[in-house]
């Protein structure tokens, strides 16, 4: 297997969906990116905050980055449902710094990220967008990304995004004309405060630094740290990428289950780790909501308390019809961490 035979048509690879086995995520073969060392950023740099275009929304939460740790939450809202995008924003406007407006598995099909971005942002609420390579050749891409500016996103978190022969759409053909990479190195181009996703826990282990050391160079300034386990794996994680020479913020994501259906949405995550104990306790307890609100607070904490750690995003999602049920969960969430003020 060659490196031109990814799926995704990596060159930054290998993407988060490695199996625990090393198998790729859409094939049965070896992902092609285990043997090889990780691909140096060559795409020249992206400029500094201080001599690039900023958007109105990047200096808005740089600035607050800069005084305080936050609390960004899952958008749990039905795609393509304006009313929907409605009611989860009335849940958590003022009780989280912003919503994670990404890509769901089980709804491929959303509104366009800036139009859904606009909705957000309408309903009082701020939106750090994610954008996916899957979907979107490098034109789109720049069109959205200016769209983003103007609706002034709080940031673009930029993935290389899951296969379409995973979630709902496998007719669809996937696109993949730029990766996670040389995304963050376009959202930074385009003046936003950029994110990207690392999962510790998925191979090649050892090498999942230094490939975040690349994003950085190519202009990533936030990493969400994939589901990898307690405060124990995450602070590894972050150790061994400062040691490393990675300066990024790290936002650890901390999985939200407050009943069945979250905790099987949670499941469909690829290369999961949890902590131990984490699912069952909750299923088992007489009030799963109430222990899951307070499960995640204490996880959220011992992550916040990591050295690096900029901050906490509350990753999950709810069956249908039970949006704004799991929006209120997350905002309970974030009022027992009391950051948000
Ligand atoms: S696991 Fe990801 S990076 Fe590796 S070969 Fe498959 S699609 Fe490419």
């Amino acid at each position: 297997m060659t490196l031109l035979e990814c799926p995704k048509l990596m060159e930054y690879g290998p993407c988060g969906g490695v199996r625990f086995d090393g198998s790729c995520e859409v094939s049965p073969h070896p992902c092609v990116f285990l043997e090889t060392p990780t691909a140096r950023w060559h795409g020249g740099g992206a400029p500094g905050p201080s001599v690039a275009r900023q958007s109105e929304g990047a200096v808005r939460m740089r600035g607050l980055l800069s005084t305080r740790q936050i609390v960004v939450a899952d958008f749990p809202a039905r795609a393509l449902d304006a009313r929907s995008i409605t009611e989860c924003a009335a849940a958590l406007t003022g009780r989280v710094d912003a919503v994670l407006a990404g890509d769901a598995g089980t709804a491929r099909v959303q509104y366009s990220p800036s139009y859904r971005a606009h909705l957000i942002r309408s309903s009082g609420l701020d939106v750090w967008t994610g954008l996916n390579c899957r979907d979107r050749n490098r034109v789109a891409m720049e069109g959205e990304l200016a769209g983003l500016a103007h609706v002034g996103v709080s940031g673009v978190h930029c993935v290389t995004g899951d296969h379409t022969l995973t979630g709902s759409r496998p007719d669809a053909r996937p696109v993949f004309d730029l990766d996670s990479t040389e995304a963050a190195a376009l959202a930074r181009a385009n003046g936003h405060l950029v994110s990207v996703a690392e999962s510790p826990a998925a191979p090649p282990v050892d090498r999942r630094p230094s490939r975040l050391l690349e994003k950085q160079r190519a202009g990533a300034e936030v990493c969400f740290v994939n589901h990898c386990g307690g405060a124990a794996a995450v602070a590894a994680f972050v150790g061994a990428s400062r040691d490393l020479g990675v300066t990024m913020r790290f936002i650890p994501c901390v999985p939200i289950v407050v009943d069945r259906a979250s905790a099987e949405l949670l499941r469909s995550f690829t290369t999961l780790v949890l902590p131990d104990g984490y699912l069952d306790r909750i299923l088992a307890a007489r009030d799963p909501f109430a222990e899951g609100v307070a499960s995640a607070a204490d996880l959220a904490r011992s992550f916040l308390a990591i050295d690096g750690v900029a901050g906490v995003n509350l990753s999950g999602g709810a069956d249908p019809g039970g949006e704004a049920w799991f929006a209120e969960a997350l905002a309970r969430i974030s009022d027992e961490l009391e950051l948000v003020q």
